[in-house]
């Protein structure tokens, strides 16, 4: 066998995903990616300066890591008894749970359009990936639909993000007892919008074999320390803790992440903020007639243009500045659909002023 390239090593299903694409943002208004868009306030940034000093980056972190955990059970109001699993981002969450389960003959399944990381991860870890189309023109679950998807592939996972993203609506709890009750595998309800639905069903994690909760730090604002959890009942975590790598979260990000949740209030007025910021903007946005607006649970807007205007209105906020999400070609539910993550009340003044330019 001759010298052939490495890169023919790499698997058929690696080669013809396309990479995860995050725009380049220097400089720009950057309303792509759901971030909170506050800075924490100076007093607690000069503590974060003062513990993250002290912290031993000389050494691993610790793969418990207690104060975090702790942090996050206070913060959250849950006892000790919900079993959490940590992970480097609810992305690497997703990883595990995917990887837990892989066989060829495997299926995982969701409600699409939805969060793009369960189909890509899922192919990565050689599985099928079947999508469940939610109802137009609200984005609602077709519960009929995904039970009789469930009965035909019988799925080692779903996974249902309520809200979801990137349509912003939140489904009813008693259509996922129905799903859970229905679903021979894994049930994952991700839960990455909590912070603005305030709408959790962690109340019944670790209580049912088949339910998997997570959260994430990200959307409340803390997305460069990348820090999720799932929580669920004790074995399924047990086993899931196996896959985990045991460094997953470095020893500033438990720091920072702890520092910042036990800082009464800053968080929660954050996003009190953003709540608001959401109803004005959905407001400003419904009386342009050219859009349709779908109403939000989350931190940002989902909107439809007129038939083809997608691409130019989003290349001309670009060219003045301001960066949301293009979603016109990801799935044929979303043709002419652009996504925009609430921002400061200046931000979203500089997007709608660009907006009424280019609209
Ligand atoms: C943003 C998002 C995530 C990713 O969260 P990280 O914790 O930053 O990895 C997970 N799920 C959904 C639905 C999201 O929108």
């Amino acid at each position: 066998m001759g010298p052939g390239s490495p890169v023919d090593l790499v698997r058929p299903v690696i080669r013809a995903l396309d990479a995860y694409h995050v725009a380049p943002a220097a400089g720009a208004i950057k309303l792509d990616a759901m971030e909170n868009p506050f800075p924490l306030p100076e007093e607690l940034r000069r503590r974060l300066g003062e513990e993250l000093a002290q912290a031993a980056i000389n050494r691993y972190p610790d793969p418990v890591a207690p104060r975090l955990r702790a942090a996050v059970r206070a913060y959250l109001g849950l006892g000790p008894d919900v079993p959490m699993l940590l992970g480097n981002g609810s992305d690497e969450l997703i990883q595990m749970i995917v990887s837990a389960v892989a066989a060829p003959d495997r299926v995982v399944l969701a409600p699409e359009p939805t969060f793009v990381m369960y189909s890509m991860l899922t192919r990565i870890a050689g599985m099928r990936f079947v999508g469940v189309p939610l109802r137009e023109p609200d984005f609602a679950l077709d519960v009929d639909a995904t039970l009789a998807a469930i009965a035909e592939h019988r799925p080692a996972v779903v996974f249902i993000a309520n809200p979801n993203n990137p349509t912003g609506n939140a489904f009813a709890r008693t259509d996922l007892e129905q799903l859970i009750d229905a679903t021979p595998g894994i049930v994952v309800v991700d839960e990455a919008y909590y912070p603005f639905a305030r709408q959790t069903m962690v109340d019944l994690a670790g209580r049912h074999p088949r339910l998997v909760v997570m959260q994430t730090l990200s959307k409340l604002g803390l997305a460069g320390l990348r820090v999720g959890m799932a929580f669920g009942e004790a074995a399924l975590i047990h086993e899931l803790e196996k896959l985990r790598l045991p460094y997953n979260i470095g020893v500033l990000a438990q720091i920072a992440a702890a520092v910042v949740l036990e800082a009464p209030g800053v968080l929660d007025a954050q996003a009190a903020a953003i709540r608001a910021g959401r109803e004005h903007l959905e407001t400003e946005l419904r009386r342009l007639p050219e859009f349709t607006v779908w109403p939000s649970r989350t931190n940002f807007i989902l909107m439809r243009t007129a038939p083809g205007r997608a691409r130019p209105i989003h290349a001309g906020l670009r060219e003045r500045g301001v960066l949301i999400k293009l979603l016109d070609g990801s799935h044929p539910r979303l043709r002419d659909c652009l996504r925009v993550t609430v921002g400061t009340q200046a931000e979203n003044a500089a997007f709608m002023a660009a907006l009424h330019e280019c609209g």
